[in-house]
């Protein structure tokens, strides 16, 4: 039976466990998952800073203009030097210097003048400007990013701002790609008229590799029933994710269902009440292995893999669930029609109106028209109870692209 794409999402969360830990070098930790909370090592920032080249002052000092003041010193960024500023006195400083002690107010280098060792305060200057005060972003202790945090480059600046040279992040999924067919011919053989070039393996590498997974397999397997429960054993028994394509319908020679059973994985579902993409298997082995099969059309493994197979293995890799699956609301420049009783992943292009921008449905010719999703940034999703969209309907709309 086949059931619901919310369904068959709701059992491979269920079934999707994060990997273990393990600690990144922080130059090669970027995309990684963090398995541990951060918190600031020391205040941010560890003292008052100025955060203008200038000079350091009392603002008590700031009584009239020009105001004259005696230069006693200065303070470089990473000079430890520490000039006392007294009344009518004042040091320079240079962004990022600590403020010496006595000065609460740093007046920018451009309102001020230099002669004999004394420094005139030409125009007006706010008490307490330009100073960046001790932990004023953080206090010593506080949290800064909680496990669960994907690595962007701020969080790594983050870690490296506290000294974490090493965090604490979830292992990435290794993953090993099948691709079924007897038609198939890799992409530098040459293809008769009765061949197919695989596009799905290098497609779903292309895919991985966008997302950082870099421990990737790739084998294309003959429709041979023991060569494929041979591949499918071998692949799954050193992979946390086997990711199959073709093979997996009704046809005579498909012949992936049985050789999950073979190998005596769990099937958690077969079937989605989806198109493209209705006969995806799931099943899992031991406790935290996973075998998703694909159909073999390249637009149903491009949809199937950021609709369900991305998303499990960003949790996998310990996205936060409410994460795993972005997606957003936008209207539709034109309608969209469907043929009820399934959910249509519709491809659609983001293109921006007068009104903002708007999703425009890519005119495709079926599931396996891969030029046609070439032009496409994601998919739209056409409810099954529904028929049509109309023209400025909103729908949800899942980009291929995390940052879209
Ligand atoms: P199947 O799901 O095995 O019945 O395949 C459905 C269609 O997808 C057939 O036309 C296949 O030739 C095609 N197909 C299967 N695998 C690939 C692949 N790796 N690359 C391109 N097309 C494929
Ligand atoms: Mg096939």
């Amino acid at each position: 039976m086949a059931i619901s794409p919310r369904k068959a999402w709701g059992i491979i969360r269920s079934c999707v466990k994060p990997l273990g830990s393990i600690r990144k070098p922080l130059d090669e930790a970027f995309g990684y998952c963090l398995a541990q909370d951060v918190r600031a090592d020391r205040d941010m920032p560890p003292a008052d800073r100025s955060a203008m080249d200038g000079y350091a002052l009392r603002a008590a000092d700031l009584t009239e203009y020009p105001c004259n003041l005696r230069l006693v010193g200065e303070v470089a960024a990473g000079s430890s030097a520490c000039p006392g500023i007294r009344p009518g006195c004042c040091a320079s400083v240079l962004t990022g210097a600590n403020i010496p002690p006595g000065g609460d107010t740093v007046v920018k280098v451009e309102l001020t003048s230099l002669a004999d060792g004394v420094v005139s305060i030409l125009e007006p200057t706010k008490p307490f400007m330009n100073v960046r005060k001790r932990g004023e972003e953080a206090a010593k202790g506080d949290m800064l990013l909680s496990a669960g945090t994907v690595l962007g480059p701020a969080a790594v600046g983050v870690c490296a701002t506290v000294g974490l040279a090493r965090p604490k992040v979830r292992r990435r999924a290794t993953i090993a790609l099948l691709c079924t067919g007897e038609e198939l011919r890799d992409v530098s053989q040459h293809a008769g008229a009765h061949q197919t070039r695989n596009s799905n393996g290098p497609l779903m590498q292309a895919i991985l590799a966008r997302e950082g997974f870099d421990s990737v397999t790739h084998e294309v397997v003959p429709d041979d029933p023991q060569l494929t429960i041979d591949a499918l054993k071998r692949a799954s028994d050193s992979a946390d994710m086997t990711i199959l394509t073709g093979g997996v319908s009704v046809g005579k020679y498909d012949y992936v269902p049985d050789s999950v059973r073979a190998i005596g994985a769990k099937l958690r579902f077969y079937k989605i009440q989806m198109k493209p993409g209705k006969p995806v298997l799931y099943a899992t082995r031991g406790r935290n292995r996973h075998i998703i099969a694909l159909p073999g059309n390249p637009v149903s493994v491009l949809t199937s893999m950021h609709v369900f197979v991305l998303p499990a293995l960003r949790m996998l890799s310990g996205v936060r669930e409410e994460e795993c699956r972005p997606s957003i609301r936008l209207p539709l420049k034109s309608r969209v029609k469907s043929k009820s009783g399934r959910s249509y992943m519709a491809l659609g292009r983001v293109v921006n109106k007068r009104s903002g921008p708007a999703i425009e449905p890519v005119e495709s010719m079926g599931s396996a028209d891969i030029l046609a999703a070439s032009s496409a940034d994601g998919v739209l999703t056409v409810p099954a109870s529904k028929t049509e969209l109309p023209a400025g309907a909103l729908v949800e709309f899942m980009p291929w692209r995390a940052n879209l």
